[in-house]
């Protein structure tokens, strides 16, 4: 099979943005940065983020630095990410707004120290267009308020999440989401997923810790 060259695997990550909208400014940075760097391709990938491919690897300090300079955003990707629709704000399916619970979810992901990656999907409608069911931890809205499910998984060892608890406000969502990966930061093995996890201690010892006062 012939060698890929060291150009082609190249691939650097515009940092933030779980809903994947991008202003046309923004649009054009990344078109700027891409013909500055000769960047040979920008690929969207399947958490909705744009990474840029296909550069020389002598470049990618200079090239980091500049798309820090222009996008800021969660180091991300190091702990898990957040895939968010567009909501009620956008969508007319949407029962609530999604961008504050993924800000808060943001900010919550960055607190923590967590023994593997976590992705989260935030839908506002159950529609869950952001695949909350195969994701670490799932959030969707109803008319009653948000659902959280835990424990989802897709790849090559596939996981519906468990329902921790649903008809909540958001910020009853936040706070559930944060026991779940407390719970899970302090007992899981090292680099386990959270799927394993629940597997592993069985949902209902989870739930009832989690659900505890
Ligand atoms: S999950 Fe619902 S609110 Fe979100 S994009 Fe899909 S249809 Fe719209």
């Amino acid at each position: 099979m012939p060698k890929r060259s060291a150009k082609k695997q190249t691939s650097l990550l515009i940092p933030g943005n779980p809903t994947g909208s991008l202003s046309i400014a923004a649009l054009e940075d990344i078109i700027a940065l891409a013909r500055t760097f000769g960047v040979r391709e920008v690929q969207i990938t399947s958490a909705k983020r744009l990474a840029l491919c296909g550069f020389a690897e002598a470049d990618r300090e200079e090239l980091a630095t500049a798309v820090a300079e222009k996008f800021q955003g969660p180091d991300a990707m190091l702990q898990g990410y957040i895939v968010c629709c567009r909501g009620r704000r956008q969508c007319p399916h949407g029962c609530r707004q999604t961008e504050a619970l993924s800000q808060g979810l943001t900010d919550l992901l960055a607190s923590l120290s967590l023994p593997a990656k976590v992705k989260i999907g935030i839908s506002g409608c159950p529609r869950n267009c952001s695949a909350g069911s195969t994701r670490d931890v799932g959030l969707f809205a109803n008319m009653k308020g948000w659902v959280v499910v835990f424990g989802g998984n897709a790849g090559c060892r596939p996981r519906i999440a468990d329902t921790i608890a649903e008809g909540l406000s958001r910020q009853a969502a936040l706070q559930a989401v944060e026991k779940c990966l407390d719970f899970y930061s302090k007992n899981a093995l090292p680099r386990e997923r959270t799927a394993r996890f629940v597997e592993r201690l069985g949902i209902t010892t989870i739930k009832e810790i989690i659900i505890a006062p």
